[in-house]
């Protein structure tokens, strides 16, 4: 799952609003961030295989270390810990915040299941795998993934006010873009020249450059 991540991020912004939307974006991604650092070094690994799913060109083959559901639990409680210790200013609000980012993270896998074949173990890459497959669908990945967007951020939209004029259609026009840049992605063939490095950095790219313009806008907004 691609932009559709991104619903967990809106929502858990109107549960804490001091938390900035750019660093939501950036935890539903964590362990996609981690996966795809980790894939460049190959400490965790995926193929190019063209329509390996209707909605992919790849073949997730081993990554244990951020996408196991016991990874999860880690990187949550790993991600509250931190967040906890650093959010001493915030005083009485420091829980709530360490909670709404580990959520965050934790979220990423939960979301994820839906969409993938059964490559997301438990724990080690030979404990029992899963994934309920949506990806054999491309137009019912690609609804879901749009509804969820959409539909948080209407309710972020309307839990929020906007400062500027840029933050009322900006965000609006942030989100359509958002859609437009999953299409492509589930429906445009294979491209001949993408590498696992090519993928990787494209993805890299792509969420930080997403959650700089989510933090940019969400500023405009209060
Ligand atoms: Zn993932």
């Amino acid at each position: 799952m691609f932009v559709g991540h991104y619903a967990a991020s809106f929502v858990l912004k109107t549960v804490d609003k001091k938390v900035s939307l750019g660093l939501l974006f950036l935890a539903v991604q964590f362990v996609d961030i981690l996966f795809f650092t980790f894939a460049l070094f190959g400490i965790e690994r995926f193929k190019i295989v063209e329509h390996f799913t209707q909605s992919t060109h790849f073949d997730l083959q081993y990554m244990p270390y951020t996408h196991s559901f016991a990874a999860t639990l880690f990187w949550g409680l790993s991600v509250f810990v931190v967040a906890y210790l650093s959010t001493a200013r915030f005083g009485n609000d420091r829980l709530k915040i360490s909670v709404v980012l580990a959520l965050a993270v934790m979220s990423h896998w939960f979301l994820d299941l839906l969409v993938h074949t059964p490559d997301l173990p438990l724990y080690s890459n030979d404990s029992l795998k899963l994934g309920f497959g949506l990806w054999n669908h491309a137009i019912a990945t690609y609804i879901l993934e749009a509804v969820l967007l959409t539909g948080s951020a209407i309710w972020y939209l309307y839990s929020t006010q906007s400062t500027a004029k840029l933050g009322k259609y900006a965000m609006v026009i942030f989100v359509l873009l958002m859609l437009i840049i999953n299409g492509v992605n589930i429906f445009a063939p294979l491209d001949a020249n993408a590498t696992v490095v090519s993928v990787s950095l494209s993805a890299l790219t792509a969420y930080f450059v997403f959650a700089i313009i989510a933090y940019w806008l969400d500023s405009k907004r209060v």
